[in-house]
């Protein structure tokens, strides 16, 4: 763009992983200017003030660029002059910027793709923490925290990812999130983000404008905005769209078994009762382009969302692989129900996913929405450089 940009950093994870918290700790160092551009980086270092009265303007990546870059440390990118390539609210293209979403001044970025005919946008619910012992099951801690670092209590940061797929005729919601209407007390444990309907906003959707919503399982951090409480009452969250479970899994969440307390009925049962949700049984299309594919595993009857365009194809494989940490086979979570068949379940995909070249969607990940897996030298997964 014949832009002249010098570069500094700040400490803070490109992805899902920016929290407001992290926004209002930078609101003072940028004070009321606007961010110039930001991009994945090196190591953290600490947010030098230098050149910052010079930022004006957002300035984001656009095409392909966008989704390539992941993860790293958020790097501002400013300019010494004010750049005419640098307007406000827009995407639009420097240097040194990747993907990322930054919360800034009630601003929200959010990566996006196109697939084929379809557009994808990465949303998010927000960040929660689980235990990293219940993430990684019997994989000793020296190994798994190496790639996702625990704190003090062992938690480690996950992102409640959504994705929505425009593919032309319909708008699909894929999973979402944790919603608003946790109890007091799991809100001490895992707080509530709740930053799902304020992303699709900045993404250019209202409720009304959502007409499939797909849930891969039923567990709280999957469904939680299906409904919200207005009143004494509960009401659909986006009231002209379909719903879609597996019938199992929604029987299964009333069975009272062990992964009981991850249920609240509230997301699903009013909406099976008006029926708006569709119980499926099985792998089924839900409309064009969008399947559904059973992965048992996590729960027994959790399902895959399969978007396909172009003869291209993404695979939001939710929590059979929750996160990039986990491509491993043996690397499974404590949470899950059936271990054994969750390993099945990832060979079954990846024989697929990888020599067809898929674009895996991550469910947990706080700073990858979504990668492409490959099998590198050694025979191991990985997620393509
Ligand atoms: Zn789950």
């Amino acid at each position: 763009m014949g832009c002249d940009w010098s570069r500094v950093s700040l400490t803070g994870h490109v992805g899902t992983g920016v929290s407001p918290v992290q926004a209002s700790q930078l609101a003072p160092v940028l004070g009321g200017t606007k961010v110039a551009a930001l991009c994945a980086a090196g190591q953290p270092r600490r947010l030098s003030p230098r050149g910052l009265w010079n930022l004006h303007g957002i300035v984001i990546p656009t095409g392909a660029e966008r989704s390539e870059r992941r993860g790293g440390t958020l790097c501002l990118a400013v300019p010494e002059q004010p750049p005419s390539c640098a307007r406000p609210g827009r995407w639009d293209t420097c240097p040194y910027v990747g993907g990322g979403r930054l919360l800034i001044e009630g601003t929200i970025f959010m990566q996006r793709i196109n697939l084929g005919d379809f557009e994808l946008t990465a949303v998010s619910d927000g960040i929660y923490h689980l235990d990293g012992g219940g993430m990684f099951g019997v994989v000793p801690k020296s190994l798994w925290e190496r790639k996702l670092p625990a704190d003090a209590r062992n938690l480690v940061p996950l992102g409640l990812n959504s994705v929505l797929v425009r593919t032309g005729s319909h708008t699909v919601l894929i999973e979402t999130g944790v919603g608003n209407k946790l109890s007091e007390k799991m809100v001490k444990i895992y707080g509530q983000p709740a930053h799902l309907l304020q992303e699709l906003n900045a993404a250019g959707i209202a409720p009304d404008d959502v007409d499939i919503v797909i849930n891969t399982h039923l567990h709280f951090d999957h469904c939680g905005w299906n409904t919200v409480r207005q009143g004494d009452k509960i009401a659909a969250t986006f009231p002209k769209a379909k719903y879609y479970v597996q019938e199992g899994e929604w029987k299964h969440a009333h069975e009272h078994q062990r992964d009981a307390v991850s249920y609240i009925t509230e997301n699903y049962d009013p909406l099976v009762q008006s029926g708006q949700m569709t119980l499926l049984r099985g792998d089924a299309e839900i409309v064009p382009g969008i399947s559904v594919r059973v992965y048992p595993g996590h729960t027994r009857n959790m399902q895959a969302v399969l978007v396909q365009s172009g003869g291209q194809t993404a695979c939001y494989i939710s929590d059979l692989i929750p996160t990039s940490a986990h491509l491993d086979l043996n690397w499974v979570m404590s949470y899950d129900l059936y271990p054994i068949e969750t390993i099945e379940s990832r060979k079954r995909y990846y024989a697929q996913a990888v020599p067809e070249k898929w674009l895996t969607i991550f469910t947990h990940d706080a700073s990858v929405p979504w990668a492409h897996v490959v099998e590198d030298d050694r025979g191991k997964m990985a997620v393509r450089a």
